[in-house]
């Protein structure tokens, strides 16, 4: 086992303190995903918008006694951790993968390295799987292929493993390097090469470059010979390779002809000079381009053409997505199909550790498919961590599992999925947080299905990930003590309150601001512990809104007396003070000061947190002067205030169009609202979000029409020619504006924009789709990615903010992380 000393070595770290010798099992770097005290290493690291030397006191009064950091007195510290080992480093994301390099180091087994644009995770994904009835394969956990995902991947190497599988990412020059001594791969696959995180390099020579040093030391690189600038460049550095070509018969692998039979791709091939054709199960571009990568490798090892056959067959898409969506009896589901391995659980687990607030909580979970330990091992391993992040109850599906009951507490155990569901008792699971957890063959979706509420097919689905790259986006441009408000009034823009708010406060930002103390309430009773503004607070909520600690925007001096008529004299109020400066709507102006200060110095209890102003034109550079007066107004107007109370006040003025367009403002703290939903509301930084919201509905019934006849009420589609209609679940009364009737809307059906023929009805409206190949159940996306708001909003003339907030409330939220 690893010592601190060896770990002092290691890393070249100083020793401030060593106590005790423990156990280096886990590799810590998020606090909140500590399951197991005793054998962790917290490493400290700095990172863009957080500070891991932040969570030392908790993380030591949790149990961890051991860490890794950069900075501290190390007498202070000997004082504040007497019983941990400390050890200082320069930089601790370096020493955790300098400890991480060493571990692979100790292991003589091969390990193959991928890199590329695109399908890196699904790559590895397959591999691994084609590879495991002859490895014993360890691999990257979904797709941690970063500068901390990397080492935390290969630390998972152990002495019963016979091949790794690691996937690297990069986004600049210069960390590449640092992959390769973790990974230290004896065989390379580059996948492709496309256009992600082109802005990070001066050039698309230089990405490939940079994505090459990976390959510095490797036995034998996999690529694709078409992409011409890879060819050259591994040409020129001499790598030595196995390529594979459409285009080129002289490749190792010469692919002649690719053609769809139905839901399969005929390959014809060429290798070692014999001609043979196998099929893949798949038929879109990017799986046959992953396929073949993996086909290159198949052969490479002189697997049987019949064996490649049979594991090709059982290759299947990789599920990316992890669900989270409401259930029956106040249940909360989490919905994650991608592989069942160990790692794979465990970060299920966390997720769910995340959500503590709503009720128990249960996994579902089917046999773990695990190569590389022994089963009795395995299940003891998977006991441990389900009793580490609290698992309340454990309901396992699968022969294997079944077998090892004993190792579980609180549990139940079906032989089959089917035998579970022919007993399923919906009443048995209410106010629950239900892991759902299960290897691709025992077909959990059928438990999903079993246990979500019946609704109609119309969903917008929430992708967390992206919502996480807009904060961050809106963060970057932030002065690093600059707080963060974000606005979630009106249901979180539409997208759902609470997960947005659980996620926001995950993520550790400094305010939440909602319309009414309605709001605030159901935050608070869902676990949400942020400090929280309440904009409109009406004077018969105000008791409400102090039993549950919400933070009222005061306007008006009628209103501030109603509020400070009912104090408690001991207690402590934060109030947020509204300064109208132009936008007319709420708020004190000049001439209510006297007044303002005579009240706040008669209730002293009443202490004024923040004072803010709303700016009316930011969107538009035509209000450019304007905003300017706006910002002017309220720097000397808080100003006069800060000075009159005496005492600091948090100062803030910029929404989300502000921040992009006076960043030299943004004071104390700024308001983020739209952006963080996606939409750059000055359209000049669009490119830089991402979307957030996918509307979706399916197709109810396809129809023909025939030349003169109408569709719909009052008759307004009018067929010119014979037609083929498709009528779509979704209406004005789900929140699909009437006036995209008649040919003024558009919905994405099978890669093709369709017209909406005819008025919008309550429930249902129809579109055209003569010459597209439609049926029922199709899949509509009603707005997203290739559909984008901005240009929904454009045609009926109004703003993106009023689509997302009219998707109705009975249009189920589902959220996802990739
Ligand atoms: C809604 C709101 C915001 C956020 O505005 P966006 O344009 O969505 O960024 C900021 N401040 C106040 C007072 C608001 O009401």
């Amino acid at each position: 086992m690893l010592t601190f000393q060896q770990l002092q070595s290691i890393t070249q770290g100083k020793e401030v303190q060593f106590v005790q010798s423990l156990p280096v099992v886990h590799l810590l770097t998020d606090s909140r995903k500590l399951s197991q005290p005793t054998g962790s290493v917290f490493f400290a690291i700095k990172g863009k918008y957080n500070d891991g030397h932040k969570y030392l006191p908790q993380l030591y009064a949790k149990g961890v006694r051991q860490f890794v950091l950069e900075q501290g007195e190390p007498q202070e510290l000997q004082q504040l951790y007497p019983e941990a080992n400390i050890l200082q480093v320069a930089n601790s994301m370096q020493a955790l993968q300098q400890l991480a390099a060493w571990h692979r180091a100790q292991f003589n087994v091969p390990v193959v390295g991928i890199t590329g644009s695109n399908g890196k995770t699904i790559v590895k994904e397959w591999l691994s799987a084609l590879l495991s009835p002859d490895e014993m394969v360890v691999k990257s956990p979904r797709s941690y292929n970063s500068q901390l995902g990397v080492p935390l991947s290969v630390w998972q190497l152990q002495p019963n493993h016979t091949l790794g599988v690691f996937e690297a990412g990069i986004s600049q020059p210069g960390e590449m390097e640092k992959l390769q001594a973790v990974i230290q791969p004896t065989i390379g696959i580059f996948t492709n090469v496309g256009s992600a995180h082109d802005e990070g390099f001066a050039s698309r020579e230089q990405k490939v470059q940079e994505k090459l040093k990976l390959f510095r030391e490797v036995e034998l690189l996999f690529y694709c010979a078409d992409y011409e600038l890879l060819h050259q460049q591994v040409q020129a550095q001499s790598i030595k390779s196995f390529t594979w070509s459409r285009q080129q018969p002289e490749a190792d692998l010469y692919i002649s002809a690719t053609t769809t039979a139905g839901h399969r791709t005929i390959v014809v091939y060429t290798f070692e000079g014999e001609k043979q054709r196998l099929t893949l199960p798949f038929t879109d571009e990017a799986s046959v381009e992953n396929a073949l990568h993996c086909l290159a490798i198949l052969l490479y090892r002189r697997l049987p053409l019949s064996e490649i056959q049979e594991r090709l067959d059982r290759l299947h898409p990789v599920a990316m997505r992890l669900e989270m969506k409401e259930a029956i009896n106040g249940c909360y589901l989490i919905d994650d199909t991608y592989n069942n391995d160990l790692a794979g659980l465990a970060i299920a687990l966390d997720l769910q550790a995340s959500q503590p607030q709503r009720g128990r909580h249960t996994i579902i979970l089917s046999d773990v498919l695990e190569s590389g330990l022994a089963e009795e091992e395995l299940y003891r391993k998977v006991a441990e961590l389900v009793q580490a992040h609290k698992v309340e109850r454990l309901i396992g599906i699968g022969a294997t599992i079944s077998k090892y009951n004993q190792l579980f507490s609180e549990s139940d155990f079906y032989t089959s999925t089917a035998e579970f569901l022919k007993v399923f008792n919906p009443a048995s699971f209410r106010n629950e947080v239900i892991l759902v957890k299960g290897a691709r063959v025992f077909e959990f979706e059928k438990i999903v299905q079993a246990f979500q509420q019946k609704v109609h097919g119309t969903v917008l689905e929430v992708n967390l990930d992206a919502l996480v790259h807009n904060l961050n986006y809106y963060r970057s441009k932030l002065a690093p003590d600059t707080k963060l408000m974000v606005m979630v009034k009106a249901f979180a823009y539409g997208s759902g309150s609470f997960e947005v708010a659980n996620l926001l406060q995950f993520h550790r930002v400094d305010y939440l601001a909602v319309a009414y103390v309605d709001e605030g309430v159901a935050l608070r009773e869902n676990g949400i512990t942020l400090p929280v503004m309440v904009m409109n607070p009406s004077p018969d909520s105000f008791v409400k809104l102090r039993q549950y600690n919400l933070e009222p925007e005061i306007y008006a001096l009628e209103q501030l007396e109603a509020f400070v008529g009912s104090l408690e004299p001991d207690a402590k109020y934060k109030i947020h003070l509204k300064l109208d400066t132009g936008m007319h709507r709420l708020g004190f102006e000049p001439e209510d000061f006297e007044e303002l200060f005579r009240l706040l110095e008669q209730y002293p209890q009443v202490q004024v947190a923040s004072t803010f102003s709303h700016l009316a034109g930011a969107d538009e550079a035509i209000h450019n002067d304007f905003s300017q007066l706006q910002i002017a107004r309220f720097r000397s107007m808080a100003a006069e205030l800060e000075e009159r109370l005496g005492y600091k006040v948090i100062k803030h003025i910029l929404n989300s169009a502000g921040i992009v367009r006076f960043p030299e403002h943004q004071l104390d703290m700024v308001r983020l609202g739209i952006g963080l939903y996606g939409v750059e509301a000055t359209g000049s930084e669009q490119e830089a979000l991402r979307p957030v919201s996918t509307l979706k509905t399916t197709v109810s019934q396809v129809k023909s029409v025939r030349q003169g006849d109408t569709v719909g009420y009052s008759r307004k589609g009018i067929a010119s020619t014979d037609r083929t209609t498709a009528t779509i679940a979704i209406g004005y009364a789900d929140g699909y504006d009437r006036r995209f009737s008649n040919g003024v809307g558009q919905v994405f059906i099978n890669g093709h924009r369709c017209p909406i023929i005819g008025n919008v009805c309550m429930d249902m409206c129809m579109v055209d789709v003569t010459g597209v190949e439609v049926k029922a159940g199709d899949a509509v996306t009603v707005f997203g990615i290739d559909l984008p708001l901005v240009e929904l909003a454009q045609n009926i003339g109004t703003i993106p903010y009023e689509l997302l907030t009219n998707v109705s409330t009975r249009v189920k939220r589902i959220f996802y992380s990739e």
